[in-house]
């Protein structure tokens, strides 16, 4: 078999959640954010393992990935949609009970019109410039919202991965001149803003990339190990060269193993000569360009010939392999490829 193997531990994906849901007081709710197939790790049963765990409110990005947290779940979770009530989307939104966070007044007119008497929340922009009503639209409309009943009023921090940005500050003062004294739930913080403290939480936060192991939480337990399996060896002389464009050259004998993945399978181009794969706890370096289904790696001082080298796991996080990247973790994790065999591990409690 020439597919990699990706395993995803269940077991510590509750273990961050929970873990999330105890760095706040016991009054403020802790939700998931499984946009993007759950980070790229499949959301079916991303969303029943942490409904198991106690979530019972999941963010998606769109209406159809909601439908499918839906399918998984079945009634009672309530599922928020980000990009909020879209023309196309009201079935959706009614028939499997949706709750769109409402963006703007076009989509305000959509969802009371279409389906008056519907959960919604409001999504607020308090100064990232993304998403949701600015403080001037938000006060025109704040007497008319308020009066139909939003069941949660959000916004989302731009710099809360760098606790020392101003942009928090700012955020939060604006969050707070939006909504203090409306009576309605309050969400500001994604994992970034967990970890600022108390007076970023509110009454329900929304974790996404802490649940899946990547920073900014630190203290994460690792939920995904990516194995590659090793199609063949070769040994190559002084002065020989490995793969396109002929990047690297063997400065001495060395023993090349050729793995079967490659940028179609997420591993970005921008890991040639730089990352790094692991035989247990023995390093191994990638060496040339990563090509479409395969990478290359020296293990010229492998005791043993390996079946098979880790590119994720503990040894190297989603945040590691992004760095030698450059790019971030939430991007390794949702380039996962699809040729990969996903293997769950399953909770333990
Ligand atoms: C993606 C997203 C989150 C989750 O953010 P993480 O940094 O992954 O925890 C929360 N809220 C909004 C609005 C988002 O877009």
């Amino acid at each position: 078999m020439a597919s990699g193997t990706l395993t995803i531990d269940l077991d510590a994906l509750t273990a961050n959640w929970r873990a999330l849901d105890r760095a706040t007081a016991s009054g403020v709710q802790t939700a998931a954010v499984v946009k993007a197939d759950a980070y790229g790790l499949g959301i079916t049963r991303v969303v029943q393992t942490l409904a198991r765990a106690g979530a019972r409110r999941f963010f998606v990005a769109m209406a159809e990935e909601g439908a499918a947290v839906r399918q998984a779940l079945g009634p009672g979770p309530q599922i928020c949609v980000l990009s909020g009530h879209m023309a196309g989307d009201t079935e959706m939104i009614g028939d499997l009970d949706l709750t769109p966070m409402l963006n703007a007044l076009d989509q305000v007119t959509r969802h009371l019109e279409a389906l008056p008497g519907h959960a919604f929340g409001v999504q607020l922009d308090t100064g990232m410039n993304r998403l949701g009503m600015e403080p001037a639209e938000w006060e025109a409309l704040a007497p008319y919202l308020l009066e139909a009943g939003p069941e949660l009023l959000m916004s989302h921090l731009a710099c809360a991965d760098d606790p020392d940005h101003p942009m928090n500050e700012h955020q939060l003062a604006q969050f707070h001149a939006m909504t203090d004294g409306t009576g309605v739930p309050r969400s500001f913080a994604a994992t970034g803003g967990i970890l600022l403290g108390p007076r970023y939480h509110f009454d329900l936060t929304r974790p996404g990339i802490g649940l899946y192991g990547g920073r900014p939480y630190e203290g994460a337990a690792t939920v995904v190990t990516l194995s590659l399996p090793v199609i063949q060896t070769r040994q190559v002389e002084a002065g020989e060269i490995v793969g396109y464009s002929a990047t690297w050259e063997a400065e001495q004998p060395s023993l090349i193993a050729t793995v079967a993945a490659g940028y179609a399978d997420g591993l970005m181009r921008g890991l040639s000569n730089k990352a790094v794969l692991w035989d247990g706890d023995v390093p191994c370096p990638l060496v040339g360009r990563v090509s479409m289904d395969m990478i290359t790696v020296d293990v010229s001082h492998l005791a043993d010939l390996p079946r098979s080298l880790d590119i994720l796991g503990p040894y190297q996080t989603v945040d590691d392999l992004a760095d030698a990247a450059g790019t971030i973790g939430y991007e390794v994790l949702t380039s996962l490829g699809a040729r990969y065999t996903r293997r769950y591990v399953e909770p333990v409690t």
